[in-house]
């Protein structure tokens, strides 16, 4: 069911709501992921991303098609879309109610580190599955 959900970094200054028609979790295990969120990025996918109109927030363009969006006074990482906006993931941890989120997807398997590895059955899919699955997706 379609929910409107709202987040905000650790400082406060950068807010974002949107919705999600679903508590599902996806993490993203590229070495890109990793060391922006500093850990394990934990997404779901959303539409309507609203962000507040903060000086704080920062976009950061690692990839030519991807946007990061994080917060540049506390370095909270907060978001992920594509650059024509087409397609938007925020960070559940982010959110401000993470509560009933189920674990359904682990994508850039082949990125994972060896040594974490979660007991929920995922949907996995290798780095070269998700760019496939996008370009079939697109225009
Ligand atoms: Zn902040
Ligand atoms: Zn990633």
């Amino acid at each position: 069911m379609a929910e409107t959900v709202s987040g905000k970094c650790l400082c406060g200054s950068v807010q974002f709501q949107a919705t999600i028609d679903a508590r599902h979790a996806e993490i993203c295990h590229c070495h890109m992921c990793q060391t922006w969120a500093g850990g394990i990025t934990i997404l779901t996918e959303c539409s309507d991303l609203e962000v507040s109109d903060s000086p704080d927030l920062g976009l950061y363009r690692a990839s030519e098609w991807g946007e990061r969006g994080f917060c540049k006074k506390c370095g909270s990482s907060l978001f992920w879309r594509m650059q024509d906006g087409s397609h938007a993931n925020i960070s559940v941890t982010a959110l401000s109610d993470a509560s009933g989120f189920e674990l359904v997807k682990e994508i850039f398997i082949d990125e994972k580190p060896d040594w974490h590895s979660f007991t929920q059955h995922t949907k996995q899919m290798t780095g070269a599955e998700v760019i496939a699955a996008f370009a079939a997706n697109g225009e």
